[in-house]
């Protein structure tokens, strides 16, 4: 309790103090090429030190300042995809993924927020990646559907992160308009000796497959399990085994280090 009171009086200053940045964890594809980043929010607060995302999010989402730190996030992301958009972007590059609270969606001017971050900013959309979570999926499935296809319209894709963890209404799944599956990292754990978790992981591939959905893996962090992951059809992946999550600076040098060629150059 004590604690929770000093992490929410400390998060009320943080973001005036600058004390967020992001860090980015390359995506990559069986060839070892970067397909994309997810960027993860970071806190070195001066009061407690580094505080982790999954002990201060859930307190933002209760206070409901996910709202502020939500938008500051996004833009911080945006304003990084556009400085390597200026750049050239590498012909296997599809983008940022972003992790949006359920809170944060259900927001009033959630779609508004973004369109605006994007003209804004000028990001191309194409490269946007919003990941959200099961749970988003059965609370008001029309008015959901319309926020995410608003934004589907100009380009953004959609990912469900952690998927196979919460109820998994697959029922549901097909009325939204998505485009990937995250497999939660419990199961690629579990994969080396637990044959019920390739079991899972090869339904949710062929899954994603019957529904034309991309499916990556998370929280890879042996070859063994990349290996295993390939020969159960997964070819998208994520974790410790390629990269941890990197500072911007990192980031960039990881994308142009790792990257085949250009197909747009600054500009154009
Ligand atoms: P998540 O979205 O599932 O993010 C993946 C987490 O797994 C990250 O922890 C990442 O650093 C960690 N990870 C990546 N590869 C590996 C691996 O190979 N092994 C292991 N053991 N872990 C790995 P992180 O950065 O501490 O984030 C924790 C959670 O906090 C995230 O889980 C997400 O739910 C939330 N979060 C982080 N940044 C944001 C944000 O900007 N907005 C919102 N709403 N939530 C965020
Ligand atoms: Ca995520
Ligand atoms: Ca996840």
């Amino acid at each position: 309790m004590n604690e929770r009171v000093q992490i929410e009086h400390a998060l009320r200053t943080g973001l005036e103090n600058n004390e967020f940045y992001m860090v980015y964890q390359p995506q990559v594809n069986d060839l070892n090429e970067t397909i994309g980043f997810e960027a993860l929010l970071r806190w070195n607060s001066h009061e407690l030190g580094v505080v982790s995302p999954d002990r201060f999010i859930p307190i933002t989402e209760e206070t409901g300042l996910i709202n502020p730190l939500g938008l500051w996030v996004m833009k911080e992301a945006f304003t990084q995809l556009k400085a390597w958009q200026d750049m050239g972007i590498p012909a296997c590059f599809q983008g940022v993924a972003i992790n949006i609270s359920p809170y944060q969606f259900s927001q009033e001017g959630f779609v508004e927020q973004v369109l605006e971050a994007v003209s804004t900013i000028g990001v191309d959309p194409r490269l946007i990646d919003l990941e959200i979570t099961e749970g988003l999926l059965v609370k008001d499935i029309p008015l959901v559907t319309s926020k995410m296809q608003m934004l589907k319209d100009i380009g953004i894709r959609f990912s469900i992160d952690d998927f196979g963890t919460a109820y998994s209404s697959l029922r549901y799944l097909q009325h939204f308009p998505l485009d990937q599956l995250k497999i939660d990292q419990s199961f690629i754990r579990d994969l080396t000796d637990e044959s019920s978790s390739q079991v899972i992981v090869n339904t949710i591939v062929s899954m994603a497959n019957h529904m034309q959905l991309s499916v990556l893996a998370e929280g890879v962090e042996t070859r063994r399990e990349k290996n295993i992951l390939l020969t159960l059809g997964c070819t998208r992946f994520q974790g410790y085994h390629f990269a941890r999550p990197l500072d911007k600076e990192a980031a960039t040098e990881y994308l142009y280090k790792n990257t085949p060629m250009l197909v747009q150059s600054p500009n154009h």
